[in-house]
């Protein structure tokens, strides 16, 4: 469902991703995990067009959002961003709009869809989540964790088929952190295509269905759960791995 090719990205200087290629099949789980600054969220923001590559290939579905480092027009990228949805790692909520507000303003503005539908929407996924009675408060009301399902169930207002996660649970104090995880499991277990940028090498192993490690802007390796972390065959996967376990 996700095809990138020979990414490549620059800040002035700095080359953060360097010819990352990887693909992704639809339902998969992929994890990203890796050290500080090796460009997971980078690469993660150039899925959704918040970055612009320098090079190389993204195809959403069988459309490519940028090829050989051209990109479709506006319309055309609007279309495959939308197939996919974002959780922040800071949430990012509206502070003025009550939960429920927060939920329905994108699939309203939009989507175009009812009130009545988005207000059916927005009970059943708040449900999802186990935030039902909270429809009505103001997210400053709401801990970290709570925040960030708020956040989940509004990334799934508006369908999408892919969901891509950077670092959702690391803003939390450890103990809010098994809420999200267990939300985000649910979802695992549904037909989403997830790519989980995560410091939460017990969900990487339990829940991915394939883990990428990246280091200095490459995927250094890449393999089922299983064998990054039972068998990894590159020194810097095994170094990081013993810093982080
Ligand atoms: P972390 O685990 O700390 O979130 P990361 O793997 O997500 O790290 P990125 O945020 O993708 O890393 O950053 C990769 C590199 O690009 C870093 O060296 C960072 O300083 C640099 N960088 C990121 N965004 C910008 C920007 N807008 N302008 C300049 N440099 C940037
Ligand atoms: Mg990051």
């Amino acid at each position: 469902i996700i095809e990138v090719n020979n990414l490549k990205k620059v800040f002035g200087q700095l080359e953060v991703l360097k010819n990352v290629s990887f693909s992704v099949n639809p339902s998969e789980v992929v994890a990203v995990i890796g050290p500080s600054g090796s460009g997971k969220s980078t690469m993660l923001r150039s899925l959704v067009h918040l970055e612009e590559a320098n090079g190389g290939s993204i195809r959403i579905g069988d459309q490519y959002l940028v090829r050989d480092g051209a990109y479709s027009n506006a319309q055309q990228i609007k279309a495959m961003t939308s197939r996919m949805g974002m959780v922040f790692q800071h949430f990012n909520l509206f502070p003025h709009l009550t939960v429920k507000g927060n939920l329905e303003l994108s699939p309203r503005l939009v989507k175009g869809r009812s009130a009545a539908e988005v207000s059916r929407m927005s009970r059943e996924l708040l449900d999802k989540v186990g935030l039902a009675d909270k429809a009505d408060v103001y997210p400053s009301s709401l801990s970290g964790g709570q925040k960030q399902r708020v956040a989940i169930a509004r990334a799934l207002m508006m369908n999408p088929e892919i969901l891509l996660f950077d670092e959702p649970t690391s803003a939390l104090d450890p103990e809010l952190t098994g809420e999200v995880l267990q939300v985000m499991k649910r979802l695992a277990g549904e037909q989403i295509t997830m790519i989980v940028v995560t410091h939460e090498m017990g969900f990487a192993r339990e829940v991915a269905d394939r883990v990428l490690f990246m280091a200095d802007g490459e995927i250094i390796e890449s393999g089922t759960p299983e064998q990054i972390f039972g068998n990894p065959r590159h020194e810097r996967t095994r170094s990081f791995l013993n810093r982080v376990l």
